[in-house]
C-alpha cells in the first residue's frame, strides 16, 4: 500500500496536484448570494463566448420562453452532444475542480472499511454489489478494491460485482483505465443498458449503466460521493405576490447573454415545492436528487444492503448555493454554458424527507468527524511509519489537512447514510447518532468504527 501511495503522490506531483492550491468545489460563497444569482457580474470578454450550447438554449428560450434553472444546469452538464460532463475530463489540475479520492488514498480505503464493516454488521451475505454513482475517474471503487482485495481472506466466500452508474463516456473510458488497466472503450455500446463490461485489475467484474433503475436489484451497498451536488436545481424566491420560480431568459443587452426573472405568476413547481412552513426567502430544490433517494429507499428497503453519500451541502438552511468553476476558479454560472461545471449544495434535509422513514437515516455528520470515527489518524501513522521519503511525508500530511481541516474540506463536506431499519435494531452496544434517536447499533464512520 505504500508503493501505491508512494506512486500516486509521485504522480501527484509531476501533475503538480499539491491539492492545496486547487479551488475546491466546496468552497465557501462570497456573501450577498442572491446579488450573484441575479446580476451578471462577469467580465465583457467572458461575455462574449458563445457556446454551441448557448446558441442552442438561445433558439430553445427564443420558441417556448425562459426555460428553469434546473433545464439550464441539465442540458449544460449533460446534454449528450455538448455537456460539460459528457467529453472531457473536468477533475485534477488540467480540469476545474479536484476531489477527495484524488487527494488522498487514504479517503478510498476508509470508505473501502466501512463498506466491509457493514457487509459484516448485515450478517455477511453471499452477494455484495458495490454500486458507484457519479464515479468520476474511478478513483474511489479502484481504492475501495484495493481494501477488498487485502482483506480477501475475509470476502473469500463473497460473490463481489462493481457497478458504475455514470452519463459520460469520457469519464466512463477513464474509470475503465483506471480499474481493468486497460482501454475497454471498444466494446462501449451506449444504448444499452449495461453499456460496458469489464475485469478489475483483481479481477471483479464491473458493470457500466447510464441509470440506477438498470442495476440489477441484490444486496446492494450504495456509494455517491460529489454526486448529488451536480443534480439539476429548481430555484425559488419569495416575493410579495408568493413563491415564484427563477428562470433563465436572453438578456435584452445582448442576443447571446443571459439573465434570471422570475416567473410572473405561481407555477406547478412553487406550489408543488415548496413547504407551508418554509421560512426562508429563497429556496433551491433538486427533484432528480428525491428520485434517486426513493429508488436506493425501495432497494434498501427490499433487499438490505446500505448506501453512503458524501458532498458539501446543509440542513435544509441555505438559500442561493447554485454555483459555477471553471478552472478551479469562481466563474459566471450564465456564461459559456457547456465549458464549465455547475453545482449546488446538497439539502440533506430533503434527502432525509424523500427516505419517507421507510430506512433509517444517518447524519450529515461532517466529514473530519467521519473519517475519525473511522480510524483516518491510526491510518495515516501507518504510512508515515513505512515512509521516508520527505516529500512524499509532505504529501501525505498536505492530503490528510485538506481532508480534514475544518477550514478545508473537514466540515463543509458531510456524509448521510441510509440502512434498513432492522440493521440498527438489534445490538446491545451505545452510540451516539444524530437523528436517530431509536438507533442502537454503531455504524463506523456515524460511531467509532468496531470490528467484530
Ligand atoms: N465521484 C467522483 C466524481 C464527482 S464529479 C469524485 O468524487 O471524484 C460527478 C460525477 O457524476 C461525474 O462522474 C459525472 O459524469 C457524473 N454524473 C453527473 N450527472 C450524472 C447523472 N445524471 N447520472 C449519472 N452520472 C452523473
Amino acid at each position: 500500500m505504500a508503493r501505491l501511495l508512494a506512486r500516486r503522490a509521485q504522480l501527484a506531483a509531476a501533475r503538480g496536484v499539491s491539492g492545496l492550491k486547487r479551488l475546491l468545489r466546496h468552497h465557501a460563497l462570497p456573501p450577498a448570494p442572491r446579488r450573484r444569482c441575479f446580476g451578471s457580474g462577469s467580465k465583457a470578454e467572458d461575455r462574449g463566448q458563445v457556446t454551441p450550447l448557448l446558441k442552442h438554449l438561445t433558439f430553445k428560450i427564443k420558441s417556448t420562453g425562459p426555460i428553469t434553472v434546473a433545464e439550464y444546469m441539465r442540458e449544460a452538464l449533460t446534454n449528450p452532444v455538448e455537456g460539460y460532463y459528457m467529453h472531457h475530463d473536468m477533475l485534477g489540475e488540467k480540469g476545474d475542480f479536484i476531489t477527495s479520492p484524488e487527494i488522498s488514498q487514504i479517503f478510498g480505503e476508509l470508505i473501502g472499511i466501512w463498506y466491509v464493516s457493514e457487509w459484516i454488521a448485515t450478517g455477511k451475505p453471499k452477494t455484495l454489489q458495490l454500486v458507484e454513482l457519479g464515479p468520476g475517474r474511478g478513483t474511489l471503487t479502484d481504492d475501495i478494491l484495493r481494501v477488498f482485495n487485502q482483506l480477501g481472506s475475509l470476502l473469500s466466500k463473497c460473490d463481489i460485482s462493481i457497478h458504475l452508474v455514470e452519463v459520460s463516456p469520457k469519464l466512463s473510458e477513464i474509470q475503465a483505465l483506471t480499474l481493468t488497466g486497460e482501454n475497454i472503450q471498444s466494446e462501449l455500446d451506449i444504448a444499452a443498458p449495461v453499456y460496458m463490461k469489464g475485469i478489475s485489475k483483481t479481477g471483479i467484474p464491473i458493470f457500466w449503466y447510464q441509470q440506477l433503475q438498470d442495476v440489477p436489484q441484490g444486496t446492494s451497498f450504495y456509494l455517491a460521493h460529489e454526486f448529488f451536488d451536480a443534480l439539476p436545481i429548481h430555484k425559488f424566491q419569495r416575493t410579495e405576490q408568493g413563491w415564484r420560480e427563477v428562470l433563465i431568459d436572453i438578456d435584452p443587452k445582448g442576443p447571446d447573454q443571459l439573465r434570471f426573472v422570475l416567473a410572473p405568476s405561481a407555477t406547478p413547481a412553487s406550489e408543488y415545492f415548496i413547504q407551508d412552513q418554509e421560512t426562508r426567502d429563497h429556496v433551491e430544490i433538486c427533484p432528480d436528487a428525491g428520485i434517486i433517494i426513493q429508488r436506493l429507499t425501495d432497494r434498501i428497503q427490499e433487499d438490505g444492503g446500505a448506501a453512503l453519500i458524501a458532498d458539501y451541502g446543509h440542513n435544509g438552511n441555505k438559500t442561493d448555493t447554485f454555483r459555477s468553476f471553471r478552472n478551479h476558479k469562481l466563474h459566471d454560472v450564465l456564461i459559456a454554458p457547456g465549458t464549465a461545471d455547475l453545482t449546488a449544495d446538497v439539502d440533506f434535509s430533503y434527502l432525509r424527507t424523500m427516505t419517507q422513514g421507510r430506512v433509517a437515516t444517518l447524519g450529515p455528520i461532517k466529514q473530519q468527524d467521519f473519517l475519525k470515527n473511522m480510524g483516518i489518524d491510526v491510518r495515516l501513522q501507518v504510512l508515515l511509519r513505512n515512509i521516508s521519503d520527505t516529500a512524499m511525508r509532505e504529501q501525505l500530511l498536505q492530503g490528510y489537512d485538506m481532508l480534514m481541516n475544518p477550514k478545508k474540506m473537514g466540515d463543509r463536506f458531510n456524509f448521510f447514510g441510509l440502512l434498513p431499519h432492522q440493521r440498527l435494531t438489534h445490538s446491545d452496544q451505545k452510540v451516539s447518532l444524530q437523528h436517530s434517536k431509536s438507533l442502537s447499533t454503531p455504524v463506523a464512520g456515524f460511531g467509532e468504527l468496531v470490528w467484530k
